[in-house]
């Protein structure tokens, strides 16, 4: 049975270090109770060392948001996977915000996702379709190219702590969540996918649904078969909503 992870993506928020270390002192304090799930948040890169001191002694996991392939040199503003030593254990790549407005592509994601897992990180590789490419019938497609290039600097899956997320675009940040059933159909997809490129791994990694989760809606993602957890945006930056998200994901987790 695949433990749930719930993963928190506080993009470019909070705007202080204070008010880091509060979000984060809130959330393990919410955290704290709930059994059977691997929960993360992702801070901004430049509050990871706040956050982690927070949480060190408490449950919860710290996941970066993004870092580059390589592991050192001439890349301003970027952070190697060297540098997350220590801070994160888990890293969000392939976010669609960076693939929009950063110029992430997908061969570069899976050089990420490669280096990544070479460097002892988990990645939670985002995948999805625009609003567009829904309205053309071509996310099967998109899923497909998007997946096995992420995957593709991996020679193996089983082991290696990989977590994938199904973030359709247009579902992020919208309100308008993806139905339960589709998000399964795109999940079943990925999984299928995992287990042709390794079969070792295919009942082995977590796969995510993103876009819009709140407290009411997350139990119908939890309850489908091929959905183990949540990659959740707004919802991580309000301690009670994600603690309700938790609490879902708990009704859902494996027994022990
Ligand atoms: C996200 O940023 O990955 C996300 C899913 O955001 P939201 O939950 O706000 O839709």
């Amino acid at each position: 049975m695949r433990r749930p992870v719930i993963a928190g993506n506080w993009k470019m928020n909070p705007t202080s270090a204070r008010d880091a270390r509060r979000l984060a002192a809130a959330v393990s304090g919410a955290a704290s109770e709930v059994r059977g799930v691997t929960t993360v948040i992702c801070p901004p890169t430049i509050w990871l060392g706040e956050v982690a001191r927070v949480v060190a002694d408490t449950s919860l996991h710290v996941g970066a948001q993004t870092m580059h392939f390589e592991e050192r040199g001439a890349f301003t503003g970027e952070t190697s996977p060297l540098m997350l030593e220590g801070l994160a254990e888990f890293v969000i790549l392939g976010h669609s915000e960076r693939r929009q407005y950063d110029g992430e592509t997908d061969e570069g994601v899976g050089r990420k996702v490669a280096s990544a897992v070479a460097h002892g990180l988990r990645p939670i590789t985002a995948v999805g379709e625009t609003a567009e490419e829904r309205r053309s019938g071509a996310t099967a497609i998109v899923i497909d190219r998007q997946v096995r290039a992420a995957l593709s600097g991996l020679d193996r899956l089983e082991e290696t702590g990989l977590v994938i997320a199904y973030e359709p675009v247009w579902a992020i940040g919208t309100g308008d969540a993806a139905s339960g059933a589709d998000a399964q159909a795109v999940a079943a997809q990925i999984r299928g996918i995992v287990r042709e490129l390794d079969a070792a791994a295919a009942d082995e990694i977590p796969i995510q649904y993103g876009g819009s989760v709140t407290g009411e809606n997350a139990a119908e993602f939890f309850g489908q078969p091929d959905i183990d957890g949540a990659l959740v945006g707004g919802a991580s930056l309000k301690p009670d909503a994600f603690a309700a998200i938790l609490d879902a994901a708990a009704a859902w987790a494996p027994a022990g």
